[in-house]
């Protein structure tokens, strides 16, 4: 994206938002202005696409957290914080990984590098009874729990439903054969890994998957395939940890009941992305304008809203996660760490994307994931809340951002988004010239008096009979 013209846009932008902030009426007019203004900020060049746990990401806590003081929220932290940070942990590769089987079997390990490139480990040592599956027969086999499944031939354009299978049914690792490996490409690989995604200590129940993915050789993928079903096979990681952070702001806006059985209200987004990556056209920052500062911003304009409004019976919480997109750890460290009792928190509402119109969903309206799991979306509905049923049950989005987080300990919260998955999904191409601005205020504007309501009522959301969230599904 072009930097040049920006600074005069923002004086603009700025100065315009200051104009005066109620409409002729006495509704709340959420100002178009003031959508584009944080936009500008938070989905800038200068932001790098606020990448999950780094330096970037910090300021845009800190953004959020001077808005929310700005609209008269409170800390939300006991500390009186309004930022809280977590340690991660960040594995980092060492030397060269193997893949071996029993001494008794006679297989020479392999080594990376010249037999197998990693492309996906959490850093932990893994092992598990072979699987052989070809790839022709891979629609039909049925996958193990716990294997390490040889899957030799070329799977194309069926290895991501694969994979998703193989994860769903528990399988260990995946060494997928790839015969274009040349040792160029290995040697390549070996000196430009990917990085190992952080996770929380101590916790194994973030959203990030455990499957590691391995690439062998066609060489490789025969040796493997010459050892029994059943032979345990172990790839070894040599990790170094290193500590990391990430930060999620938390405002409260104080309701009229300050009792300690009191329920309260959790809006939410992420104000991470995926930071500066892979060029494309040129382009190396993902600004994640949709993705989700398009969230954020509807997490501020809510603030702003309602803190101006009448001061609500219940005790709303806004927080602003980091680094969603390694897992859910900003939200899973919250749910661990929360300001107050989980059971307190009668609903949460994550928004996530809300920069476009989905094709799917009629005009105007949001989609809700999980909506026949609990009776929290209907009720929303019911008080003008413009959202409806998610079109794209086989994406599971319910589990793929930071409601499920919190879901998964009970609080009944869902996330309510724009576009599933829009053209510019995870691309350096979501920036602010791709959002609809008007669709974006709309949204945001259609939530303010529902988001009232369920702060003024006793109201306490639901999961139905059998559909609350367990964990893996
Ligand atoms: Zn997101």
């Amino acid at each position: 994206m072009a930097i040049r013209t920006r600074f005069l846009r923002v004086t603009l932008i700025i100065s315009a938002a200051c104009g005066s902030i109620w409409s002729q009426g006495s509704e709340w007019k959420v100002n178009p202005e003031w959508v584009r203004a944080h936009e500008m900020f938070l989905a800038s060049d200068a932001m790098r696409g606020r990448g999950s746990a780094t330096a970037d990401e910090w300021i845009a806590a800190t953004y959020v957290a001077s808005e929310f003081q700005k609209y008269g929220l409170k800390p939300g932290l006991p500390d009186r914080a309004y930022i809280q940070r977590a340690e991660l942990v960040q594995p980092v590769v060492e030397g060269t990984a193997q893949i071996s089987a029993p001494e008794s079997s006679g297989f020479t390990a392999l080594e990376e590098g010249r037999d197998f490139s990693l492309l996906r480990t959490d850093g932990e040592n893994v092992s598990g009874r072979l699987q052989k599956i070809n790839a022709e027969d891979a629609a039909r086999e049925q996958v193990q729990a716990g294997a390490v499944i040889m899957l030799a031939g070329d799977l194309g354009k069926q290895a991501g439903s694969f994979i998703r299978r193989a994860y769903s049914a528990g399988a260990t690792a995946i060494l997928r054969e790839d015969q274009s490996l040349s040792s160029d490409a290995l040697k390549r690989n070996l000196d430009q890994r990917r990085p190992i995604n952080p996770h929380l200590p101590d916790l194994d129940q973030s959203l990030g998957s455990k499957l590691s993915i391995v690439a062998v050789t066609k060489a490789a993928s025969d040796r493997l395939g010459k050892l029994g079903d059943g032979t345990v096979i172990s790839l070894q990681i040599h990790t170094k940890n290193t500590p990391r952070y990430t930060y999620n702001s938390v405002g409260v806006l104080q309701g009229k009941d300050p009792s300690a059985s009191a329920r309260v209200i959790l809006l939410s987004a992420h104000l991470d992305h995926l930071g500066v990556g892979e060029p494309v056209n040129g382009d190396s920052i993902y600004n994640g304008a949709n993705d989700d500062a398009s969230g954020t911003v509807a997490v501020l304009e809510l603030a702003h809203a309602l803190a101006s409004g009448p001061k609500p019976q219940r005790s709303i919480y806004f927080v602003c996660y980091g680094s969603e997109e390694f897992g859910g750890l900003g939200s899973t460290y919250f749910r661990e760490h929360p300001p107050v009792p989980l059971d307190r928190i009668a609903a949460n509402v994550e928004f996530e994307m809300i920069g476009n119109q989905d094709p799917k969903m009629p005009k105007g309206k949001l989609l809700f994931t999980g909506w026949d799991r609990s009776n929290l979306g209907p009720i929303l509905l019911e008080h003008g809340a413009q959202l409806g049923d998610d079109p794209y049950p086989e994406q599971h989005f319910f589990e793929r951002s930071d409601n499920y987080s919190l879901a998964l300990k009970g609080v009944v919260a869902h996330t309510a988004g724009g576009w599933g998955t829009p053209p510019t999904y995870h691309k350096p191409d979501d920036d602010i010239a791709h959002l609809d601005f008007d669709f974006m205020t709309q949204a945001i504007q259609s939530l303010v008096e529902p988001m009232r309501w369920l702060a003024n009522s006793n109201f306490v959301p639901q999961w139905l009979p059998g559909r609350k969230p367990l964990g893996r599904e």
